[in-house]
């Protein structure tokens, strides 16, 4: 490592470290994953507070372990109660992985979560930053950890406007070499989501201030500089709804597609030129090889995921022929009003079926 990259030298590092457990043991928040160090909450805890805010996670944490309360039991369930008790939290892969990697944790390691790093990031879903946090957290190992609180505050220590993902590593995997890896990374992340904000840090109430380059420097409010962001491509897509005898017609779609698992709507993309009825009686066709006629449209609903953004035009349908095959999904189900209650669908999907209103 060269000297420039350090946070600090190493005798200040070690009291770097000493402050922040201090601040830590007095300031952190009180929340429900810190009770206790169970490897099987501490991951679960992980994998929700992924792209979530804190203030969400508590009510789905709760219900979830009031659910599913031990790695057994989660790997028992089926994946659409996993997905329903998951529902609105969004990035469903992050559930079904969760689920994949717990069984295999209870067909392979009897149920016991693994506390060696490379056999627990073998795990489905397992990138390095959960590896780190379960590893320093559940079993007291010096594992690194970086996410978007780290990478702010590092960038401030070091008055660095852009660090790069591997010096921002390495300088975790420093830092974490005291005792407690568990509360050190917890610390620094505590740090940047309540002090070391993105807008207007609290640097007078920073408890290491005189280790922060970008304090002395008064460029906080520049560091780290806003990454570039490219607009997401959009997608057009029809979704049909389809009415028949007072029910709703519902899919499960494919495990390894976008919202794999969840149920929806029949939908498909518009190509160039093709209307919305006519892309919401393709859909209904090729998934599921039943005939239907378009009628009015009911509004559309606007939804943003990670890679794209999408606009469904939600479409009033009538059966005309045909039995459901699940053709192009994997499931279908005729649903009443009151029926759709129990069906995992995601946030978007939701609001169609309140745009279609009691049929
Ligand atoms: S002094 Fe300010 S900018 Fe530096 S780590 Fe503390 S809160 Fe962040």
């Amino acid at each position: 490592m060269d000297a420039d990259s350090r946070i600090a030298p190493p005798e200040l590092t070690t009291e770097l470290r000493a402050r922040l457990l201090r601040w830590y043991d007095v300031a952190r928040r009180n929340l429900p994953w810190r009770q206790d160090a169970d490897p099987y909450r501490v991951w679960l805890s992980e994998v929700m507070l992924q792209q979530t805010r804190v203030d969400t996670v508590k009510g789905y944490y709760a219900r979830w372990l009031e659910r599913f309360p031990t790695l057994e039991s989660l790997a028992a369930a089926p994946l659409d109660e996993v997905l329903k008790a998951w529902e609105g939290l969004g990035y469903y892969s992050r559930a079904r992985n969760l689920h994949r990697a717990v069984r295999e944790v209870a067909e392979h390691f009897s149920g016991k979560v693994p506390a060696d790093p490379n056999t627990f990031r073998a795990l489905p879903g397992v990138g390095r930053y959960t590896a780190g946090a379960v590893m320093s957290i559940a079993f007291g190992r010096a594992e690194p950890v970086v996410d978007g609180n780290v990478r702010r505050v590092f960038a401030r220590w070091t008055d660095d406007p852009a660090p790069p993902d591997a010096s921002l590593w390495r300088l975790a995997g420093e830092l974490v070499l005291g005792e407690r890896p568990g509360d050190l990374n917890q610390a620094v992340m505590e740090l940047g989501a309540t002090i070391c904000v993105p807008r207007s840090p609290r640097c007078m109430e920073c408890p290491v201030k005189e280790f922060c380059r970008a304090y002395a420097a008064g460029t906080q409010n520049q560091r780290p500089a806003p990454r570039k962001t490219r607009p997401l491509p959009h997608e057009d897509t029809s979704a049909a709804v389809v009415e028949h005898e007072g029910r709703l017609l519902l899919v499960r779609r494919p495990v390894d597609a976008r919202l794999g698992g969840m149920w929806a709507f029949p939908a498909a993309v518009r190509m160039r030129g093709e209307s919305v009825a006519d892309a919401a009686e393709r859909a209904v066709r090729e998934g599921l090889g039943v005939g239907i006629q378009a009628g009015e449209p009911i509004g559309d609903v606007e939804h943003t995921f990670s890679h794209v953004r999408a606009t469904y035009r939600a479409v009033r349908c009538a059966w005309v022929s045909g039995e459901p095959r699940a053709l192009r999904y994997d499931d279908w189900a005729w649903a009443s009003p009151e029926e759709l209650e129990k069906y995992a669908l995601p946030v978007a999907q939701r609001r169609i079926a309140a745009l279609a209103g009691p049929t």
